[in-house]
């Protein structure tokens, strides 16, 4: 069994807060649920804030870039700066710039958001992209005979509402070169959405994955790479920062493969009963997915901030 996951309450949240520098935060189920705030939770950002925390604000949403997050997190209340924010569109734009020596263009699978990133940090970008790609003519000889790009070097896939037929044909005939990288914003199988059912990213990493026979590097959660690039640009000490999400598989996981404490804030995708079966199972990988602390919301957090003062 592993060690239990605390409810965050009284003096313990005090003393929590006051043991970390920075918060990372995920956003939909813990700040707000599509176009609406979680209650308190603009109060609880911008007060961190103000008593001296720095806040990041992490979605492994492709379909919005940096710029549209911003605004988002403004007009629900939320104090924000453009790089403290870290979508999987942003980070999969640095991941190309900053850790792959990229000699070509990108055959995008993916949204217009994720294809300004690319084009925004000078990395070209091949197909329709964004667009829906015309039906396939003729039969299957004449699709696997259609001219490829000889500037692609990478396939990247992201959410895509004109995923198709022709664009998996074609980011798998790109991945038959071994040379070519294959990425992934992430691989959420179903959008975060109220009345759920609806299929995510995950679905098109798994289509393209399955037709190249190929296994794609995922940007976001809960793979370390975000994080990593907010160490890179702001230096932030592994041992003082907490994340905080509503997810156990993406937000708390990440959390744990980069050795941060977590909080699960109860409002959204996760249950306690969900993190009493993982820290009752006998299993080393479910106790990755075990939260350090819980909340019912992260409002709960709000009385922890009253007369802060560092340790
Ligand atoms: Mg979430």
């Amino acid at each position: 069994m592993a060690t239990g996951s605390v409810r965050l309450a009284g003096p313990l949240c005090s003393q929590v807060l006051a043991s970390v520098d920075a918060l990372l935060f995920d956003c939909d189920g813990v700040l707000w649920k599509g176009e609406c705030p979680i209650p308190g939770a603009a109060d609880l950002v911008n007060r961190l804030q103000e008593s001296g925390k720095r806040v990041f604000f992490l979605t492994n949403n492709s379909s919005k870039g940096r710029g549209l997050y911003v605004e988002k997190l403004r007009r629900l209340g939320f104090q924000t700066r453009p790089d403290h924010v870290f979508g999987t569109a942003t980070c999969a734009a640095l991941y190309l710039r900053q850790e792959t020596q990229l000699c070509g263009s990108v055959y995008l699978v993916g949204s217009a958001a994720l294809r300004g990133e690319l084009l925004g940090h000078g990395i070209a970008c091949s197909g329709a992209g964004a667009g829906p790609e015309p039906n396939p003519v003729g039969g299957p000889a004449h699709w696997a005979a259609e001219p490829l790009d000889p500037a692609v070097a990478a396939v990247l896939v992201g959410f895509d509402e004109h995923f198709s037929y022709l664009k998996l044909c074609r980011a798998s005939r790109y991945l038959r070169d071994p040379a070519c990288l294959f990425l992934a914003t992430n691989t959420d199988t179903l959008l975060p959405l109220e009345a759920g059912g609806v299929p995510g990213t995950g679905c098109l990493v798994k289509a393209v994955e399955a037709a190249s026979n190929r296994t794609a590097y995922v940007i976001g959660k809960p793979n370390d790479f975000m994080f990593k690039c907010i160490v890179k640009e702001h230096g932030i000490d592994p041992d003082r920062t907490i994340m905080v999400g509503d997810r156990l598989d993406t937000d708390i996981l990440m959390g744990s493969n980069c050795g941060l404490r977590t909080i699960l804030a109860l409002t959204g995708v996760s249950s306690l009963e969900e993190i009493r079966a993982n820290q009752e199972s006998d299993s080393p990988e479910c106790h990755k997915l075990v939260p350090t602390y819980y909340v019912n919301s992260v409002a709960d957090l709000l009385p922890g901030l009253e007369g802060q003062i560092s340790t």
